[in-house]
C-alpha cells in the first residue's frame, strides 16, 4: 500500500539569541492510509515540532526547514498558505492537548462546529448543524442537539476533548493529527478518549499519527511506533515488536519507568537518569550517551545511523552496541 504521509529526512531549527536550535534533525517516516503511528519521546525531543512543521505551523523567518512531507504526493513543507488553509482541518486534522485553550471561551459549540463545516464545504446552515449534532452523537456526548447551543466552560474535559475529537472529524479528513489529546485528563477518562479514537479511526478508515510521551497511550492506539530523542529517531517499530523486543536503551529506560501488572510492586520503577540535552549543543556522537550505562567510546564521537535490526524484519534502531547485545537484554 503507498503511503498517505511520507516524511522525510524532515530537520527543523529555530534561530535564537541563544544560538540556534536543532528542534528537528532528520527524521523519517510513512504513515499509509487507516493505519496509526504513534511518535513516543520526553518533552523537548522535537515530536510536536516536526508535526507542526507538517501542517505548515512553525513557519516564521527564525525556522529553517529541510526535507521533505508528502501528502498524496504534495509537498506540505513548500505549499502556500492558501493550499495548506485548505488542507487543514479539511484533509488533515489535529487534536491538540488543552481543548480548553482550543476552543473559543465565549462562542457556542455549535457556532464553532458550523463554522470549522462551512470554512471547508459549500453547506448551508442547517446542513452544518445537523452534521455537528451527528458528530457529537459519534464522539458520545449525550443530547447532541442541546449541547450545541452550550459553551465549552459548561463541558467537564474530557467532554470537551470529545468536542474536538467532533471538530476534527468533522470534514472527514484523510489524516488525524492528536497531541498528547489524552495528558490534560484524569485517568479514567483518558482511558475512554483512547478507546474513542481507536474506534473512530477504525470505522472511518482515517490514518492517525499520535504525538506523546506515553508508552501505554501508542500500546492502546498504534500499529508501530517511532521513538524520538533530541530531536531523531532512536527506534521504529511495529508495536507488539517494539513492545516484546526493544533495541534501544532509551526505548529500555522509557518501559522500565511505566509502571506494569506483572511485576512486584516492591521492584519500584526505575526512572532514566539525568536530563534531555541541550538541543544548541547536544552531545557530540550519541546524544543519549550522558545518559547511557552501555555507552563505548564510538557513542561519544560518532551519531549513530536509524538501521534495519537485524533481528526483526520492519525494526529499525540507532545504536552502536553490538545486535547479540542488544538482543541479550530482551
Ligand atoms: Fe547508548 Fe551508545 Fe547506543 Fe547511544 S549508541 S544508546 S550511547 S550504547
Amino acid at each position: 500500500m503507498s503511503a498517505l504521509l511520507e516524511v522525510r529526512d524532515l530537520t527543523v531549527s529555530f534561530d535564537t539569541e541563544d544560538g540556534v536550535v536543532h528542534a528537528v534533525d532528520g527524521i523519517s517516516y510513512s504513515v499509509e492510509p487507516g493505519k496509526s503511528l504513534g511518535i513516543v519521546g520526553e518533552s523537548g525531543s522535537g515530536k510536536t515540532v516536526g508535526t507542526l512543521t507538517i501542517m505548515g505551523l512553525t513557519r516564521s523567518p527564525n525556522t529553517t526547514i529541510g526535507g521533505e512531507a508528502l501528502f498524496e504526493g504534495e509537498n506540505l513543507l513548500t505549499l502556500d498558505e492558501e493550499r495548506m488553509r485548505e488542507i487543514r482541518g479539511n484533509e488533515i486534522a489535529m487534536i491538540f492537548q488543552d481543548p480548553l485553550s482550543s476552543l473559543h471561551p465565549y462562542v457556542t459549540i455549535g457556532d464553532q462546529m458550523v463554522e470549522a463545516i462551512r470554512v471547508h464545504r459549500n453547506v448551508s446552515k442547517k446542513a452544518a448543524e445537523d452534521r455537528s449534532a451527528e458528530l457529537l452523537g459519534m464522539v458520545g456526548i449525550p443530547d447532541p442537539r442541546q449541547r450545541l447551543s452550550g459553551h465549552p466552560y459548561e463541558l467537564s474535559g474530557g467532554m470537551r476533548q470529545r468536542v474536538m475529537i467532533a471538530m476534527a472529524l468533522a470534514n472527514d479528513p484523510r489524516l488525524l493529527i492528536a497531541d498528547e489529546p489524552t495528558t490534560a485528563l484524569d485517568v479514567t477518562v483518558q482511558a475512554q478518549i483512547l478507546e474513542l479514537v481507536a474506534s473512530l479511526q477504525r470505522e472511518t478508515g482515517t490514518a492517525l499519527v499520535i504525538i506523546t510521551h506515553d508508552l501505554g497511550v501508542v500500546a492502546e492506539v498504534a500499529d508501530e511506533v517511532a521513538v524520538m530523542y533530541a530531536g531523531r529517531i532512536v527506534e521504529r517499530a511495529p508495536v507488539d515488536e517494539l513492545f516484546a523486543r526493544p533495541e534501544h536503551p532509551y526505548t529500555w529506560g522509557l518501559l522500565d519507568s511505566i509502571p506494569r501488572l506483572d511485576r512486584p510492586v516492591s521492584e519500584g520503577l526505575t526512572p532514566i537518569p539525568g536530563r534531555p540535552p541541550s538541543l544548541i549543543a547536544p552531545p557530540p556522537g550519541c546524544a543519549f550517551n550522558p545518559r547511557c550505562e552501555f555507552a563505548m567510546d564510538e557513542c561519544l564521537s560518532v551519531i549513530p545511523p536509524l538501521e534495519p535490526s537485524p533481528a526483526s524484519a520492519g525494526h529499525l534502531v540507532a545504536c552502536h552496541l553490538e545486535p547479540r547485545k542488544r538482543e541479550r537484554r530482551r
